[in-house]
């Protein structure tokens, strides 16, 4: 009988093989995965960069005029669904500002253009075109339902100032500065509001820093450069002073160590406590941190004025004293722009609140026939004026107008069956109408 041959390989041990299947199932599981996720990639960067033809602007449809680019007009302009209209954004600004981060631009721990994003990159990926346009509204006309805006820029064209017409405005112009009026404010301070705000201070502020370090300084000096006052115990001026004391631990330490002990912040508040439109343990929390981490809190304090090294405070005992410092910055709070102001005078009946536009629920000015909606911090609502409320502000009213759109285009539908009813003769006609 012929023998069988013994087989060349012995096969593996069952354990192995079952090792080899499952690495190779881990493989190409792997291997799809990063084919797939850098196919979606590539496919979204191309998007971002191609995001192909835009509708032209339509004289059939209706004119949206947005006026700003920041929180409210922003969320709108992303969430709008701009088939149903046709949009006109107006602002001096052509970007959107990320405004939580503005202090960390201060101190210069990010950069500016990390905070930005261009108004121009959102409406390129709309449906239909949006036309944007760099200029400042100087003038609203409720009546005849028109807007005038001039370019306030540095380099004008031989036109610099016009007029449009719209079928609704979306006013989200934001608010400004609140000074009071307190003498040397707009001299010595530095605001917190706008980018180059910002930049100015973080050139200040390292200004007081290098000039501290300069060889010589008396210590007397250096502890007047060191100090920085923050007025203002709104959510900005918290914000702000946690930033500086912040960068102070984790940057100055390392790049100024003979200055770091000596710098000091301190937080000016008239009123009772620091943030007082929010909940008892939040200022408490809040209170107890800074005290933790060495920021003076002054509150019952009021500012009387500003001077280029020093600033004059009333104490909550009415004496005043004059406290010296190397920067003061200015976070005290909001008052309408001019434009807004102007628009209320107009409408004097429905318009009387100081602290700002009042709207219905719906957002619609009052006072308007429903062709203006104000949102943002140029309103007076029962909500506080933060970023939160003005974005969901304008994502409720994109979808607002939405609905609006398809109501409007019910209506010339049903009117147009009427009419061809009405026109109809033959008795074919008349079945097809009915
Ligand atoms: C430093 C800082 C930190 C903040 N941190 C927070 C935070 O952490 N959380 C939070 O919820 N909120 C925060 N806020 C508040 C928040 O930024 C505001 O509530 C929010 O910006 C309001 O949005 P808005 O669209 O009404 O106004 P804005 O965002 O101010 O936008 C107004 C827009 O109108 C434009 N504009 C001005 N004048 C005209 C004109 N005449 N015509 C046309 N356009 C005009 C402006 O250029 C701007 O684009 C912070 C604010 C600051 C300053």
């Amino acid at each position: 009988m012929d023998q069988i041959p013994p087989p060349i390989r012995s096969l593996p041990p069952p354990n192995q093989s079952k090792w080899r299947s499952f690495l190779q199932i881990v493989g190409r599981t792997t291997l799809i995965t990063v084919a797939l996720s850098a196919g979606g990639f590539y496919y979204y960067i191309y998007h971002e960069r191609q995001p192909g033809a835009q509708l032209p602007f339509d004289s059939s449809k209706k004119t949206v005029v947005v006026l700003g680019s920041g929180w409210a007009s922003t969320s709108l302009l992303t969430t709008l669904d701009t088939t149903e209209y046709n949009v006109v954004v107006i602002s001096p600004k052509n970007f959107f500002l990320f405004t939580p981060l503005l202090p960390s631009v201060a101190v210069g721990t990010l950069n500016a253009r990390s905070i930005i994003q261009p108004t121009r990159y959102i409406t390129r990926h709309k449906a239909r075109q949006v036309s944007v346009i760099e200029a400042e509204a100087t003038e609203v006309d409720p009546v005849n339902k028109t807007v005038t805006f001039t370019d306030n820029s540095e380099i004008k064209g031989n036109v610099s100032s016009t007029t449009i017409s719209y079928d609704y405005l979306v006013y989200g112009v934001g608010a400004e500065v609140q000074t009071f009026n307190i003498p040397g404010v707009k001299e010595h301070a530095c605001f917190m509001k706008e980018l180059s705000d910002a930049e100015r201070m973080q050139r200040q502020f390292m200004d007081c820093l290098e000039s501290a370090a300069f060889p010589g300084q008396s210590s007397q000096e250096v502890d007047r450069l060191l100090h920085m006052v923050v007025v203002g115990g709104g959510p900005t001026g918290v914000e702000l002073s946690g930033e500086l004391h912040d960068f102070l631990e984790d940057d100055l330490k390392m790049w100024y160590p003979e200055l770091a002990g000596k710098i000091r912040i301190t937080l000016v508040e008239a009123l009772p406590s620091v943030l007082p439109m929010f909940s008892k343990q939040l200022i408490n929390y809040t209170e107890s941190t800074f005290k933790e981490s060495k920021i003076d809190i002054l509150t019952k304090t009021m500012v009387k004025e500003v001077k280029e090294k020093s600033v004059v405070l009333q104490m909550p005992d009415k004496s005043v004293v004059e406290v010296p410092c190397g920067l003061v910055v200015w976070a005290a709070g909001n008052k309408g722009r001019k434009i807004t102001q102007d628009l209320m005078a107009k409408l004097p009946e429905a318009q009387k609140n100081r602290r700002g536009i009042t709207v219905d629920e719906y957002l619609r000015m009052a006072g308007t026939s429903g062709s203006i909606f104000a949102l943002g911090d140029c309103t007076a609502t029962s909500y506080a004026p933060t970023a939160q409320v003005a974005a969901q502000q304008g994502a409720y009213l994109a979808r607002c107008l939405h609905q609006m759109a398809k109501k409007d285009n019910l209506n010339s539908q049903l009117a147009s069956l009427e009419l061809s009813a009405v026109e109809a003769t033959t008795p074919e006609e008349k079945k097809q109408a009915s």
